[in-house]
């Protein structure tokens, strides 16, 4: 037995390998022993081709089973698994591929020509449905592979941040990070054996790839997978699963189709959301029709899952709940000194879940560290008496409009409230006065009477102090989100940048 990921995951599998691991949305069931055959197989392909203990094998494929049983045939080899995100285009791929320098790369079929002109050693394909050279050529090999021995600290994943500012950043995730995670969710959660979770989630991401499938694995138990989130189809299956774990636009969709009610949810036991703010008409909303509360928890590429709102105990609206077991969290001030109970500063977390690093990135890491160990989030947040974190945005989304500290969140949530309004981003751009003038993009409720830019900005001066109202407010059908839900505030920053008068840039 050694450190390795793998292994922990072995020690849980069902003694009879014949139950199932996955269910495809068609019906498709791959059971234990196919996840061992494989991923042993697969590990058996990628050591013929030269892929050793610490290795990199990158991934930018589609959702399908077979993803996932490449995830684990790296695992067993001690390589180090760089799953990509399907949307990134050529030159992003580029990047990707000249920085991790994988030995295989696994993609589409139909990307295939354009990433063998990036020189990789060895290409693969794996398609949605599991066909593709990777299962291929790999169908007939022995899948008896020993499972390689790693220590705790080495490398089992390089997940790329989205990279808002500037260059995307691969951090590093060691099987420690990864197992210890996996074990403090599972317990924290309260996985049991007859839990059966529903997947709906992408696989290049934390959320559906350490979270959800890392909690599964290690439960020895089903779930339920579809290749991407379609609320009528998780409507559908809810009646069979107990776990459902999703980002707050899934919440928001499944509220909005009226099939959603409490007989569907009827052997749910837990509705999980993160990766994005729920807001807090979603989370009443939700409970109203569903009779279920939704249980926040935060975290991120580089820590895997810091906080969460109890299983037992309350879960409140809007915060992301205590720090897990065995993780700490300080809020501090810009130069690291403690702020007090309630007072909103940048967060810090420290413990066992926290990467080791940027793939070759020491100054970038180095500047994200304090000297006692402490990781430096970038999430402003405020912690209670009760030791529950509220997050109030990003360090960088934070607005200086005349000396002014604005949160953004705070006038989200203040507009949000508003009649008519569904959603609300709220951000700084060039304000020739102010430094920054607040600026709002709202997405309104189709049925409500639609309120114009001067109500809003009339109504908010009566709930916040002025200099937190926006200056200006836009209108959209939906704010513009990437696959986990968050809002791409870049995109907006950019698309007003001259809201106040022309910039030259
Ligand atoms: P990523 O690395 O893509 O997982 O993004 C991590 C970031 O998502 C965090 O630093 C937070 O800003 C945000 N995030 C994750 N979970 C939540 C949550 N429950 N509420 C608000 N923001 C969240």
């Amino acid at each position: 037995m050694t450190e390795n990921l793998y292994d922990l995951f072995h020690g849980r599998f069902p003694a009879d390998r014949s139950r199932a691991f996955i269910e495809t949305a068609d019906g498709r069931v791959y059971t234990y022993r196919d996840l061992e055959r494989t991923s042993g197989r697969m590990a058996r392909l990628l050591g013929d081709l030269g892929v050793r203990a610490g290795d990199r094998v990158a991934a930018q494929v589609d959702k399908s089973p077979q993803a996932i049983f490449l995830y684990l045939s790296c695992l067993r080899l001690g390589a180090v698994y760089v799953p990509l995100n399907t949307a990134y285009r050529t030159a992003e791929m580029e990047y990707f591929m000249s920085d991790a320098e994988p030995g295989v790369v696994v993609c589409r079929p139909d990307g295939a020509e354009t990433i063998a002109a990036m020189e990789i050693p060895n290409l693969l394909t794996l398609d949605r449905d599991g066909g593709g050279t990777l299962v291929e050529r790999s169908r007939d090999l022995d899948p008896d592979v020993p499972t390689a021995p790693v220590e705790a600290d080495d490398l089992a994943a390089i997940l790329y941040t989205s990279g808002t500012t500037g260059r995307s950043k691969g951090a590093m995730m060691s099987h420690r990070n990864l197992a210890s995670n996996a074990l403090t969710l599972h317990r924290a959660w309260g996985f049991a054996a007859d839990d059966v979770l529903l997947h709906a989630l992408p696989v290049f991401h934390t959320h559906g790839l350490f979270v959800a499938t890392n909690c599964v694995l290690l439960n020895g138990t089903g779930m339920l997978f579809l290749n991407r989130f379609d609320s009528a189809e998780v409507i559908r299956l809810l009646p069979r699963a107990t776990v459902f774990m999703g980002v707050p636009t899934h919440y928001v969709r499944l509220l909005g189709d009226p099939v959603l009610e409490a007989r569907v949810c009827r052997d749910m036991r837990l509705f999980i959301s993160g990766s994005a703010p729920l807001s807090e008409s979603v989370f009443e909303d939700f409970r109203e029709r569903t009779g279920h509360t939704i249980l926040e928890r935060y975290g991120m590429t580089e820590t895997c899952m810091n906080t969460s709102n109890p299983l037992d105990g309350r879960r409140r609206a809007g915060t992301v709940g205590p720090p897990l077991p065995g993780i700490e969290a300080r809020v501090v001030d810009e130069h690291g000194a403690p702020r007090p109970i309630g007072e909103v500063g940048v967060l810090e977390v420290r413990g066992p879940n926290v990467f080791k690093g940027y793939w070759r990135m020491p100054e970038k890491t180095a500047a994200q560290f304090r000297a006692d160990g402490f990781f430096i989030t970038g999430d402003l947040a405020r912690i209670d008496d009760q030791g529950y974190v509220t997050l109030v945005g990003r360090d960088q989304d934070l607005i200086i409009t005349g000396g002014y500290n604005v949160y953004p969140k705070e006038v989200e949530m203040a507009i949000d409230r508003l009649d008519g309004v569904a959603e609300s981003a709220v951000f700084g751009v060039p304000h020739p006065d102010f430094g920054e003038g607040v600026t709002a993009v709202v997405a309104r409720l189709p049925a409500a009477a639609a309120p114009t830019a001067g109500d809003i900005i009339r109504r908010l001066k009566e709930e916040i102090a002025a200099y937190k109202v926006p200056k200006q407010v836009f209108f959209v059908d939906d704010l513009p989100r990437n696959a986990m839900g968050k809002v791409q505030k870049n995109q907006l920053r950019e698309r007003h940048k001259d809201a106040y008068g022309p910039q030259t840039d």
